[in-house]
């Protein structure tokens, strides 16, 4: 039979796909030795079976009964037995951190009864006694029955103002009996039924409510922005409660071993004396930092300090904490594998490998390209003094500019009317994920770097400042007020999660120093930043390990050289279009028109200078280094006027009896090559087959650029390549007649030139073998073969119907973003078989956008590409990505 629950002692930290990560690592952390109440872990398994079936699944009731007897036993109390309590705390926990998502009950087993047993627990302390009740009944009733929280909140708000304070604090015991009666009568009101005083009644209801959380809204919304698998379930952790709330000598907190923004090494987190746990994330007091424990409780804190050096020992990694302190005794309520921001995940990487704790290899594993990424976002130049507004803790780093605005709603519709906004809150909680998403950054008055705001923000990238306490929240004014002044909703502000700092109006922006680096004028030897210098020392890692080449999507000599610069080692795509726009559609328009095969020479004629000067810029940039260039792709009539424009221009031009003649021409042009459906027209190989001396003048153009180039004393490296194509003779067809340009050109000029095609219609991909024989080369254009392969077009269906394709799980993420490794990758996979069986030497590249997407990177590795190929700027994603895949 199935085991559905585990103690803490039968678990461990590998095993968190089963017990979810919380539990994993509770029962580490208990096989470790450190200090962690008792409890057991109800497996994700038991969810998913409950989810699947609507009821408890067979046995878990009679393991739970077992598990629970084992609990009292080595507590010596029983659940809510009304005497001598025991309470239980009942906590979520998926495989995937989810901050905030699942709902966690605390104190549960207290009622009527035991309330009077837990003070005299407590040595007769009646305050913590109702404190801990009125807790149960707020989470019960919020998580457990869907009561709405800020009944429970303006309850206990009106408490605090007939006592004229602020702090909760200074509610007394018979405040609080008031209060749990109030909020009885709240629980009553909204559910329909008394607060259960069954002890065994609240688990089992609370086990229940966490296993249905899972589909709670919020969680599925962060499940699939974060693209976590939505069949896991979660795992439901029991523990005996230990408290924080019990006085002065107690109090509970949060930590990590290093600080998760710049992986500084120190102590770093938030304690608040006299509480229970969430109230330190929730931000409801404000908390002193770690430090000050030391002066408040010296023997707690050292414990702490020397349990922090144990989990970083034994994790090997930077670690967060949850910890509770009762009546001078430490106990660990939780530990993961800390979330860190992008730089700090670099840094501390280079940290472990100085420290001996991990090697090269294993510190490349522990940052990932789209971490690269977002340090290679903008940051605010400062330069013009900008009015400092004032300071919170950076908490997620980033320069972000945009209106106010102080709910999640307005967020989402601001941002869909295409206003950048910044979502500023006291404080955010799950419900605000939708106006986090939209917002370009998020700004909270209240919480520390562990702040639902804060974790959730570094866990999308997205830049954060937390804690500005100087700032006042008017959510329902739509105003905040600092220092005197008053931001309004749509008044512009600028946030910089790196330093905290918050600035009035639009502060411009600057590259990033990661950039600078790549860029190469910031030396890495000489940087006083420990980023790039982690950056660099990462980056060199990763480029003597990978296998994959990395070169670059470019068609200008500027674009080449930064891509360069960048690390391209060539280019895999070299689009010709462009040498086809601004003024030269005049020429372009002259080759369409022509009416007889000299026009059509002489416009040839004009065209090939100009595009023999922009592939000798190319090669001059690239020099050494191949550069694969492809013929003429869109359909001609995209570099002429649209149909509609035109043909109301020659309209109006008669009406005023103006000459027309030679935009009626062109207009007869127009209509004769629209198409119904462009992107399955002539376009590619066959616009080349079907104009006369349109690919032969461009294989010209490059050859000659190429034998000038050499004759400079240069090492062109040209590789010719005939897009679209579907079947080998269309690629023969080409071919032969560019061999016979090239012959004649090159003549002895040393020059070597290849000619290769894309695989880019499913037929090319299906048909490899044969197609290989007339090509030296393949790059696989990803794109198209993508949506040829699915039969649509990108540009029609991305806003069109695919929000409701994830929605229903259709696609876990866009085939544009990441490649759909089930169906198109097939396709290349058997391409690259095919095609390496027809021809050995075959050169394999893709030149799609998915060459620059981190998961994708590792697909093409893993089918044996030689080379991937993306836009400059994602160049340094790519070599990381090729790195971690080969090793
Ligand atoms: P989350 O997943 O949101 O962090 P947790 O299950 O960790 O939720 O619970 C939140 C907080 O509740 C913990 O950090 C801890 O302070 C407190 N808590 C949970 N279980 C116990 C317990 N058995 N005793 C005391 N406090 C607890
Ligand atoms: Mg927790
Ligand atoms: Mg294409």
């Amino acid at each position: 039979m199935t085991k559905f629950v585990y103690g803490f002692s039968e678990g461990n930290k590998d095993l968190r796909d089963l017990l979810g990560g919380k539990g994993a690592n509770l029962a580490e952390m208990t096989n470790i030795g450190l200090p962690v109440p008792p409890g057991f872990t109800i497996t994700t398994e038991a969810c998913r079976a409950y989810l699947d079936s609507g009821h408890q699944p067979e046995g878990l009731a009679e393991e739970i009964a077992t598990h629970l007897d084992a609990l009292e036993a080595s507590m010596g109390r029983k659940l809510g037995e009304p005497g001598d309590p025991l309470l239980v705390s009942v906590r979520s926990g998926a495989a995937f951190s989810m901050p905030g998502m699942m709902e966690t009950v605390l104190n549960v087993g207290l009622n009527d009864a035991s309330v009077d047993g837990l003070s005299r627990q407590a040595g007769g302390n009646d305050r913590f006694a109702w404190d801990s009740y009125r807790r149960l009944i707020q989470m019960f009733g919020k998580t457990v029955c869907d009561v709405p929280g800020d009944e429970f909140e303006h309850a206990i708000d009106a408490a605090k103002r007939a006592k004229g304070s602020e702090d909760d604090l200074d509610l007394d015991a018979g405040d609080l009996r008031g209060l749990v009666d109030e909020y009885k009568a709240i629980f009553a009101k909204h559910t329909g039924r008394e607060f259960p005083q069954d002890p065994k009644e609240q688990l089992d209801l609370a086990i229940r409510a966490v296993f249905e959380s899972w589909n709670a809204d919020r969680a599925v919304l962060y499940r699939r922005q974060e693209r976590i698998p939505t069949d896991l379930g979660t795992a439901v952790n029991v523990v005996a409660m230990v408290f924080g709330n019990l006085g002065s000598d107690s109090g509970t907190g949060v930590a990590f071993t290093r600080d998760p923004a710049s992986g500084a090494q120190g102590v770093y987190g938030d304690y608040l004396a006299n509480a229970q746990g969430e109230d330190v994330v929730a931000g409801i007091r404000n908390t002193v930092p770690l430090q000050d424990l030391e002066r408040l409780d010296k023997a707690s804190y050292d414990d702490l300090i020397r349990i922090m050096a144990t989990l970083e020992e034994h994790y090997k990694d930077l670690c967060d904490i949850e910890f509770t302190i009762e009546r001078g005794k430490l106990w660990m309520l939780q530990t993961r594998v800390g979330k860190r921001t992008a730089a700090a995940a670099f840094i501390i990487a280079g940290q472990l490998v100085d420290e001996g704790v991990i090697d090269l290899d294993e510190a490349l594993h522990r940052v990932n390209g789209a971490q690269l990424g977002q340090l290679m976002f903008p940051r605010f130049d400062l330069s013009g003094r900008p009015s400092q507004l004032t300071k919170g803790v950076g908490a997620s780093p980033g320069a972000a500019v945009g209106r106010v605005v102080f709910d999640a709603l307005t967020a989402k519709e601001k941002a869909a009317a295409g206003d950048d906004v910044i979502l500023v809150r006291r404080e955010t909680n799950p419900d605000d994920l939708p106006g986090m998403i939209a917002a370009q950054g998020i700004l909270t008055s209240r919480g520390g770097k562990t702040s639902h705001a804060a974790v959730v923000a570094r866990g999308m990238g997205k830049t954060c400042v937390c804690g500005a306490d100087e700032i006042e929240v008017d959510v329902k004014g739509k105003r905040f007020t600092v220092a005197g002044k008053t931001i309004a909703e749509g008044d512009v502000i600028s946030v910089d999660g790196t330093t905290g700092k918050i600035y009035l109006g639009e502060v411009p922006v600057q590259p990033s120093e990661v950039v600078r680096y790549f860029e190469g004028t910031l030396d890495p030897a000489q940087a006083g930043d420990a980023l790039v210098k982690a950056v660099h020392r990462v980056m060199s890692h990763a480029d003597s390990r990978r296998r994959l080449a990395v070169r670059a999507n470019s068609d200008t000599g500027v674009d080449s050289a930064r891509a360069r610069r960048f690390g391209a080692q060539g280019i895999g795509l070299c689009r010709t279009e462009h040498m086809f726009l601004g003024d030269r559609r005049e020429l372009v328009e002259r080759l369409i028109l022509a009416a007889t095969p000299d026009e059509r020479e002489a416009a040839l004629a004009e065209l090939l200078p100009l595009q023999r000067a922009d592939f000798a810029e190319i090669f001059r940039e690239m020099d050494g280094l191949p550069v694969t260039i492809r013929l003429i792709d869109p359909p001609l009539h995209e570099f002429l006027p649209s149909l509609e424009e035109l043909a109301v221009h020659v309209a109006v031009a008669h009406e005023r009896g103006q000459d027309v003649g030679r935009d009626e021409k062109l207009l007869a042009a127009v209509r004769r090559m629209h198409e119904q459906n462009p992107m399955l027209g002539l376009r590619g190989v066959r616009l080349g087959l079907v104009i006369p001396g349109l690919f032969a003048m461009q294989v010209r153009a490059i050859v000659e650029a190429a034998v000038l180039r050499a004759g400079e004393g240069g090492t062109p490296k040209p590789e010719i390549m005939v897009p679209l194509v579907g079947a080998v003779q269309e690629l023969e067809t080409v071919r032969t007649e560019a061999e016979r340009i090239i012959a004649e050109v090159v003549a002895d000029s040393g020059v070597e030139v290849l000619i290769g095609t894309m695989i880019e219609v499913p037929r090319a991909a299906l048909t490899a073998g044969q197609i290989a024989e007339a090509a030296q080369f393949f790059s696989f254009g990803t794109n198209d073969l993508t949506q040829m392969s699915w039969g649509f077009s990108r540009d029609d269906v991305e806003g069109a119907f695919f929000w409701r394709y994830l929605e229903l799980g259709i696609f876990g993420i866009s085939p544009f973003e990441s490649i759909d490794r089930d169906g198109v990758g097939r396709l290349v996979r058997i391409a690259v078989d095919e095609g390496r069986r027809a021809r050995p030497d075959l050169k394999l590249g893709v030149c799609g956008e998915h060459g620059g997407d981190p998961d994708s990177v590792h697909f093409f590795h893993d089918v044996g590409l030689d080379y991937v190929s993306c836009s400059p700027f994602r160049v340094p994603i790519a070599r990381l990505e090729a790195g971690r895949a080969a090793c």
